[in-house]
Formats: C-alpha cells, structure tokens, sequence
C-alpha cells in the first residue's frame, strides 16, 4: 500500500523512516538534522561506525529515540541538471532502501522528499521517480510493505497526490 501524507518524518510510527543523509552519515541540515536531533546521540555514534555511503546506496541503523524502530540513510544525488546520472542514481536511492527493509523483513517504511531540498532535485521529477520506483521494486520482488511518502508542504502533497492517482 502506498500513500502520501504531510507530516514530520520524526514523528511516524514506521518499521523505518529513510533519512536523505550525506556521504558522511554524520548529520546535516534538513530532514537528516531533524532525524539526527529526535534520535539522539546514539545514532550519530552508530553512524560514524559506517564509513560513509555512496550516492544511490543505503545503510539501515537502529532508530534510537524515534518511534520508528530503524532508520535506512540513503544518499541522493545533487542535481547539476539532470546530466550527471541524477535520475538513475536517486532511482537507486529508492530501490537500495527497500532492498534493506525486505532484507531486514520490515512492514512499514516512510521515505522523506529524497534530494528536493538542499540538493535541488526538481519536486515532480522526483516525485515520478520515487513513486515509479517503489511499485516496480513491489510487484518485481513480490514484496509487501505499508509505504508512505512523508512530504512537509501542501506544493508536494498535491504532486505526490497527483503522482499516486496515476498508477498503475
Ligand atoms: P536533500 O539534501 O536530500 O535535498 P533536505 O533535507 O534538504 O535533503 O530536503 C529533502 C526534503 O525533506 C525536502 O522536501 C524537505 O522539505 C523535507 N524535510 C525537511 N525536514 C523534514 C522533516 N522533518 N520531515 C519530513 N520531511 C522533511
């Protein structure tokens, strides 16, 4: 099942919330500083024992403070443009996560806006590819798992809406 709501990601009650960290696990601004400041210090701790994480991969932690049991901290790519691999590679974001959340056998998971923010990625192209991404990654894997799409404005709700009403 796949939907959209606008909330705090801090504040779901999800096997896990992927966080859109960068390539050095060790916290940021954004939605990575919000899920690093309502996890606590354990986190940080746990993530600093990872060695970073390439752009497109993903890594799964405990959720420390959070009511979300693991964090997935997947890494998107900076848009330049859209000619430096950018789709193919948040694709991966996409994908890689729910590969650790079958592999992990979770039932719930929230992804966050992946690369929208500070990195840049044009709102709706992302929000095609990430909705594209988890059906194909469900029906290819046989995979069922409760996804929500945690957007934090009213302008992405509408895509995300948009975005789900056109499936299949
Ligand atoms: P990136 O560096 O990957 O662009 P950002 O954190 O800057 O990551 O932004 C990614 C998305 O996360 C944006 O749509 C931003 O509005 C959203 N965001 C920021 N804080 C939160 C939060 N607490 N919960 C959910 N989404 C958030």
């Amino acid at each position: 099942m796949l939907k959209a709501i606008l909330a705090d990601i801090t504040t779901l009650e999800v096997d896990a919330v992927v966080n859109a960290a960068n390539s050095t696990l060790l916290g940021g601004g954004g939605v990575d500083g919000a899920i690093h400041r309502a996890a606590g210090p354990g986190l940080l701790e746990e993530c600093r024992g990872l060695g970073g994480c390439r752009t497109g991969e993903a890594r799964l932690t405990g959720g420390y403070a959070l009511c979300a049991n693991h964090v997935i901290h997947t890494v998107g790519p900076v848009w330049h443009g859209g000619r430096k691999n950018e789709p193919e590679l948040l694709r991966l974001c996409y994908w890689n996560s729910l590969e650790l959340a079958r592999e992990h056998n979770l039932k719930s998971i929230a992804f966050p806006c992946i690369s929208t923010g500070v990195y840049g990625y044009p709102a709706e192209a992302a929000a095609h590819i990430a909705v594209r991404t988890v059906l194909s990654f469900l029906d290819r894997n046989k995979f069922d798992i409760e996804v929500t799409f945690c957007v934090f404005s009213r302008p992405d709700l509408d895509i995300y809406k948009l975005e789900l009403e056109r499936k299949p």
